[in-house]
């Protein structure tokens, strides 16, 4: 069998061919490599070590990478966090009006609907205190129960 006389540039193209594959392929390693662990982790060393780990132990370094990476990515813990928040704020109890109990905010000194007196304002510390206190448990003050007439109420909430 007689040998083409161009075979040098067949196997020279072949290679060529062969070696941009390899190429495409360990520079599609580096890149996935280089993503995942930014995805993964904010610290820098964490970045660098992984992508110098796939950049001289290819694809040995890839398995061993996959095996050592963190398990969840930053937009998963977000996610996760987001959840839980948002379980936490279902789980508040939900306040009711005692004379309606229709539903009120913690921090409403008048229920809206029946104009029941849900709160009273310190008068030396401004912050919400139970009607039910005599005195108020952040500054000491004695509790007045006459203090709510110094809060401007708004017209469609006063009594007719
Ligand atoms: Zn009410
Ligand atoms: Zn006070």
């Amino acid at each position: 069998m007689e040998l083409p006389p161009n075979l040098n540039v067949y196997v020279s193209a072949a290679l060529f061919v062969l070696g941009a594959y390899v190429f495409a392929l360990y520079a599609g390693l580096l890149i996935w490599t280089y993503r995942d662990i930014h995805a993964r982790t904010r610290d820098v060393l964490a970045q660098i070590m992984a992508t110098v780990l796939v950049a001289v132990f290819t694809l040995p370094g890839l398995l061993i990478y996959v095996l050592i990476r963190p398990r969840v990515t930053l937009a998963e813990t977000y996610e996760r966090e987001l959840a839980e928040e948002s379980i936490m704020r279902e789980m508040e109890p939900k306040r009711a009006c005692p004379k309606c109990q229709r539903q009120v905010e913690a921090d409403f000194i008048l229920c809206p609907y029946c104009h029941e007196q849900l709160k009273l304002r310190c008068l030396s510390c401004n912050r919400l205190l139970d009607p039910g206190w005599a005195i108020c448990p952040y500054c000491g003050q004695e509790a007045h129960t006459d203090s709510l007439e110094d809060i401007p109420i708004a017209p469609e909430y006063q009594q007719q």
